[in-house]
């Protein structure tokens, strides 16, 4: 969505109010055994609370309110009770709100407990993968700048760059054109106009690119077994810069 009047941005910001909020409950909650049921069933009542609605149920028929991957998993886990968080785990959690008919989307990959270096920096990387990226995002440039930012910035780690997914437009819909992809060059993707509203999310694998879809069809997993770390904000591109609004100091 482009923002046009005072009431997009206001939309814009106040959703990404709410889902930025909901993560930093999440990272509240994040500890040695509890399940990712447990963890959905919290942060979904927390999104209604703030008179809010969670975007990701039901969409396309996914069965939760939020995406918990743990550690191989890149993104679209499934919550269940089976899947109980342990000592050293990594977990992204994504999150989707609609208030007031503007989307928020965001998601974050928290330790649980004390995790290795390696690990560690997986996690730090693709957060800065977000950050190297934004520096290359204004109005008038491609989208394809930004996007080789994030590769490079990841490949220059040794880490592989997840392509099967990437990331959006965002606005009255949770998934609106462009696409942002986190690899590519500088001379592909359309040219970011005034008031453009994108969730941009690298999905960075420790060791190979390659992914393939879990058994329950929603899970997109990593090939090797290595963990993978995601990042995601939505922002609102305008003459002034890169406004992140899904994140919300704790
Ligand atoms: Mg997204």
């Amino acid at each position: 969505m482009i923002c046009r009047t005072n009431e997009d941005f206001e939309g814009m910001r106040m959703a990404g109010k709410i889902t930025g909020m909901a993560l930093n409950y999440a990272k509240s909650l994040i500890k040695p055994n509890i399940s990712t049921k447990e963890l959905d069933k919290k942060i979904e009542m927390y999104i209604i609370e703030k008179g809010a609605i969670p975007s990701f149920l039901n969409y396309d028929g996914f069965p939760a309110s939020i995406c918990a991957s743990v550690n191989s998993i890149v993104v679209h886990g499934i919550p269940s009770e089976n899947t109980i968080l342990k000592e050293g785990d990594i977990i992204s959690i994504d999150v989707g709100v609609i208030y007031n008919g503007y989307n928020g989307d965001a998601a974050r990959t928290f330790a649980v407990g004390q995790i290795d270096k390696q690990t560690e920096r997986l996690v730090k990387v693709t957060e800065e993968c977000f950050f190297e990226g934004i520096k290359h995002l204004a109005v008038g440039k491609r989208i394809g700048e930004m996007s080789e930012a994030i590769q490079n910035h990841a490949e220059s780690n040794g880490y592989g760059v997840v392509r099967e997914l990437i990331g959006h437009g965002i606005g009255k819909c949770l998934h609106e054109a462009p696409e942002v992809p986190n690899y590519g060059n500088r001379n592909q993707g359309v040219r970011v106009k005034d008031g453009m509203c994108l969730a941009i999310e690298p999905m960075i694998n420790m060791g190979s690119r390659y992914v393939y879809m879990c058994e329950d069809g929603w899970g997109i997993a990593t090939q090797d077994g290595k963990p993978s770390a995601h990042y995601e904000n939505t922002v609102i591109v305008t003459a002034k810069g890169v406004e992140i609004v899904t994140l919300v100091e704790e």
